[in-house]
């Protein structure tokens, strides 16, 4: 279920250009994310996938069929969209809510509430919340709601507009966590809309970054687009401290250990049964160990176990949770500087052929290809 903008524009009767020449493809089975300043066309591009708003001009295909070669009603059966209010019906319990939809679609009332109660379940929520109201929800809770309502009918196609963005930080976080694992079950097309750059990289397979006027600015995966952004635009948008989030891709794998017992400013790692205790410096005392990272972890994730250390190095385990080496901070930090110039080359390098928009949008068009 891919679906294709294929030069996709929409101008508002007010003339405001809200989209302008979009061309990209969102994978199926995978996380695109629209991220961008408020503004620049991403719920405007979305809705047109669900024909809420029409292209003034180009082309939306899902598996290369035309959105408007069928009635927007039977085209939305196969499309689940969530809001970013969750959009609850207030006077339906949670319950009804969820089962609303396939009701209306002729399942038998008793089928579809059985059906409503495995999927709050499935969004972490318990039944007894079920026969409650929405206004009798937390913000969070009501954001679950609506996920569930929106898989109810187990559309292939999932279009999420700023759905995480009114809860507050923490329980973003696990609404965060909770939406990948249910993805990593599913396999759903999803777009998604967020203003937050973090999260469009934390949760997007694919992320297109929109600038000002409707402009997409580049189109990548997460790590290529903190290794090598476009332009000015999307190198602003993505962050000074990007070659830091970048390190959260880069994987511990690439750091060479020192043995285990090497000393380290003066202090030693206690192993007990192969697994590390803590770090004995000249005196036997015996300080706390920061925890290990494993081969599988990220860069980032060494290099802040060795900064919270205090020798100053992290300690790897192997799967089987044993000591197989430790590395110091400075080395971490090298392999780092390393990546950053090498990151720094290949912005040079493509410099030329990234100097427009369509070089870019290129660029994006073989990378959702893959
Ligand atoms: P975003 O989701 O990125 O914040 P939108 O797609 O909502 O952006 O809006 C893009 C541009 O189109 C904005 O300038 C917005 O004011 C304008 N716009 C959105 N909806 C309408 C509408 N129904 N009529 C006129 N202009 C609109
Ligand atoms: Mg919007």
């Amino acid at each position: 279920m891919a679906i294709e903008f294929d030069q996709v524009s929409k101008r508002y009767p007010d003339g405001t250009l809200a989209v302008d020449d979009l061309t990209l493809t969102a994978p199926s089975g995978a996380i695109t994310v629209f991220v961008g300043p408020s503004g620049c066309g991403k719920t405007t591009s979305l809705r047109m996938i669900n024909r809420m708003v029409d292209p003034t001009s180009g082309a939306i295909r899902i598996d290369g069929v035309d959105v408007t070669a069928q009635p927007a009603a039977q085209l939305r059966r196969r499309i689940g969209y969530v809001i970013q209010h969750a959009g609850l019906f207030p006077h339906r319990t949670v319950v009804d809510n969820v089962a609303t939809v396939p009701v209306l679609e002729g399942v038998s009332r008793a089928e579809a509430r059985k059906r409503a109660y495995e999927l709050l379940e499935r969004v972490g929520l318990s039944a007894a919340l079920a026969e409650r109201y929405p206004a009798q929800l937390s913000g969070g809770q009501q954001q679950r709601v609506g996920v569930a309502r929106a898989l109810a009918a187990d559309p292939p196609v999932m279009l999420m507009d700023e759905p995480f963005s009114a809860v507050d930080p923490v329980v973003r976080e696990s609404l965060q966590a909770e939406f990948l694992r249910l993805q990593g079950e599913l396999g759903k097309t999803i777009v998604m809309v967020t203003h937050d750059i973090d999260e469009a990289i934390k949760l997007g397979d694919h992320v297109a970054v929109f600038a000002e006027g409707g402009r997409l600015a580049q189109v990548a995966t997460p790590e290529q687009l903190l290794a090598a952004p476009a332009d000015d635009f999307v190198a602003g948008f993505v962050g000074r401290d990007r070659g830091y989030r970048g390190l959260s891709f880069a994987t511990a794998a690439e750091l060479s250990v020192e043995p285990a017992g090497t000393e380290v400013a003066g202090l030693t790692l206690v192993v007990d049964d192969g697994r590390p205790v803590g770090w004995r410096d000249g005196t036997g005392r015996v300080l706390a160990s920061a925890g290990a990272f494993t081969a599988a972890d990220t860069l980032r994730a060494a290099a802040d176990l060795a900064l919270l250390s205090p020798a100053g190095a992290a300690v790897r385990v192997g799967a089987d949770g044993r000591v197989d080496g430790i590395v110091r901070h400075a080395a971490i930090a090298e392999v780092i500087r390393r990546r950053q110039v090498e990151r720094i080359a290949v912005e040079g390098a493509g410099a030329d052929d990234r100097s427009d928009v369509e070089g870019s949008s290129e660029l994006g068009e073989r990378v959702s290809g893959a």
